[in-house]
């Protein structure tokens, strides 16, 4: 058995090479699990953006443009709760004051 760690930001290259898929944001982990669940049926909203924004020949796999709005926090200073709420377009006052928890693979309180 071979196990390979492969970082990259080309959705098409983990969706050909990879078996699993872990998708992070500021170093944390955002949603996990096997690539055709997470790149066909994406449940966090950081990975709906990211999955929006990858060309695809392909028209069932075009996706509506989401747009994210303001630049990424700065690792050495995260937000707090969950470190993607300044960006994320359905954040709530909740995700200011609790860390999601990784739940059956995706941490968002929006999301379980
Ligand atoms: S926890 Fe809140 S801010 Fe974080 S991804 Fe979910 S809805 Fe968005």
């Amino acid at each position: 058995m071979l196990a390979l760690l492969f970082s990259t930001h080309d959705l098409a290259v983990v969706r050909s090479l990879c078996d699993r898929v872990v998708v992070l944001y500021l170093g944390r982990v955002m949603e996990s699990g096997p690539v055709a669940q997470v790149l066909e049926a994406p449940r966090h909203p950081y990975t709906q953006a990211l999955l929006s924004a990858a060309p695809s020949l392909e028209a069932s796999r075009r996706r509506t443009r989401i747009l994210l709005q303001g630049d990424p926090p700065s690792p050495s200073a995260p937000p707090s709760g969950c470190v993607f709420r300044m960006r994320c377009p359905v954040a709530m006052p909740a995700c200011a004051e609790t860390v999601p928890a990784l739940v059956d693979g995706v941490a968002c309180l929006r999301v379980g």
